[in-house]
């Protein structure tokens, strides 16, 4: 059979007829980390494939079942899902996800129905689906797309969220970071102490509580899953960074200086639930990742935590839900004191914290985009003073 890869493209020959798992097994492949799709459809471990069959192993990290019975209707099951030793077939893997985005709501009074939401959408599987999730369960969800300008990868991007926004009828705000405030995410490698993921990041969080508190959302909504989150405290617990783990939250009240409330509504569910959900839903989603991913280390603890699942499944729902349920309410609940004491910034008017020498606060972004902005206008002095007179630049 021939397997096909996506990110980066390949394409292998495996002797059929062969089992799915012991394919990928052949092939070295973690079976946590890929969607296995055949003839259009999701396939489980346990099915044959033929010989002269095509096959694609789709990589489901951000930043990588005879065929299994439903465990709800006992029909053919397109997807296993270890940590809940449940397989579903299609509408009743749908269920699934819903049930579990119910759930993340409920017990953290992220939504009501009457809020006016905001989806930080980025053209990846996560937002997409979030989007798509809230607004087939009859939320008023808006979207938001942030042009980095990443070149190809961004208007690739930019494309499918347009596109999806048309096809549901739903709004979208768009905003162009160069055009905005001056700089594009490429720009800003090579700076000194701070790395291009660092400044993008906080762009992001910058730009989307901007639209949001301007428009009068009520609250703003993120595509964060289970392994963005767990990656993220096994990140913060490794470097034993407290202050980030007080902040670690899936729900973070608005504040009355101008900070929108913001969710994680995707919290209890995994990055393979989420390419799946896309796919059996039939929505156009970036596959290949951001090509600015290097620097990104959470990839590394992505990696790690999948390892541990494989051999335990549910390892990684234990360590994030254990921290969200017992150790985060006995021991940092309040200890975010940041949030208690916000002033406006100087500069932009948005919230930050007060000054510790007492002078003029300026926010994070606003700091950082002085020095972006500095960096930048060097480089361009330099390039055009390297640029011999009477040569047109
Ligand atoms: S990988 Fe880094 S640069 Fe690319 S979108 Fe993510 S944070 Fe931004
Ligand atoms: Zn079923
Ligand atoms: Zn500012």
């Amino acid at each position: 059979m021939k397997v096909k890869f996506r990110h980066p493209e390949r394409v292998v020959d495996v002797a059929g007829p062969a089992r799915v798992g012991d394919m990928l097994a052949r092939l070295d492949v973690n079976p946590e980390t890929v969607l296995v799709i055949h003839a259009g459809e999701l396939v489980t471990k346990d099915v044959v494939i033929p010989d002269d069959a095509e096959v694609e192993v789709r990589p489901v990290i951000s930043g990588g079942a005879g065929a299994a019975k439903c465990s709800t209707c006992r029909a053919t099951a397109v997807i296993e899902i270890p940590r809940h030793r449940a397989a579903y077939c299609a509408p009743h893997f749908i269920d699934h996800v819903r049930s579990q985005v119910r759930d993340a709501i409920s017990r953290h009074r992220m939504l009501s129905y009457n809020d006016r939401i905001l989806v930080a959408v980025s053209g990846g599987k996560d937002s997409l689906a979030l989007w798509d999730v809230l607004l087939d369960m009859g939320y008023r969800a808006d979207g938001m797309y942030l042009g980095l300008g990443i070149g190809e990868y961004s208007d690739r991007s930019a494309d499918i969220v347009r596109a999806y926004a048309e096809a549901r009828g739903a709004t979208l705000h768009t905003v162009d970071l160069a055009e905005e405030y001056g700089y594009a995410i490429p720009e800003t490698t090579r700076l000194r102490n701070r790395s291009s993921c660092g400044v993008c990041g906080l762009s992001k969080r910058y730009a989307f509580n901007r639209i949001a508190v301007d428009h009068g959302y009520d609250v703003m909504a993120t595509g964060h899953n289970l392994d963005d989150e767990a990656a993220q405290l096994l990140g913060n617990v490794l470097r034993w960074q407290t202050p980030f783990m007080a902040r670690q939250s899936v729900v973070l009240p608005a504040t009355d200086g101008g900070m929108a409330k913001k969710v994680k509504p995707l919290y209890r569910l995994g990055e393979r639930e989420m390419a799946a959900y896309c796919i059996v839903q039939g929505i156009n989603y970036i596959v290949e990742e951001c090509p600015m991913v290097g620097g990104n280390t959470v990839l590394r603890f992505k990696e790690a935590l999948n390892e541990l699942e494989r051999h335990s499944p549910g390892t990684k729902a234990q360590f994030l839900f254990g921290f969200l349920d017992r150790v985060r309410p006995q021991h940092f609940e309040g200890a975010d004191t940041d949030a208690g004491a916000l002033v406006a910034c100087t500069s932009c008017g948005q919230p930050t914290t007060p000054s510790r020498g007492g002078g003029d606060a300026v926010c994070a972004f606003c700091r950082t985009r002085v020095h972006v902005l500095r960096q930048i206008g060097r480089r361009r002095d330099a390039a055009r003073a390297a640029v011999p007179e009477g040569v047109d630049a």
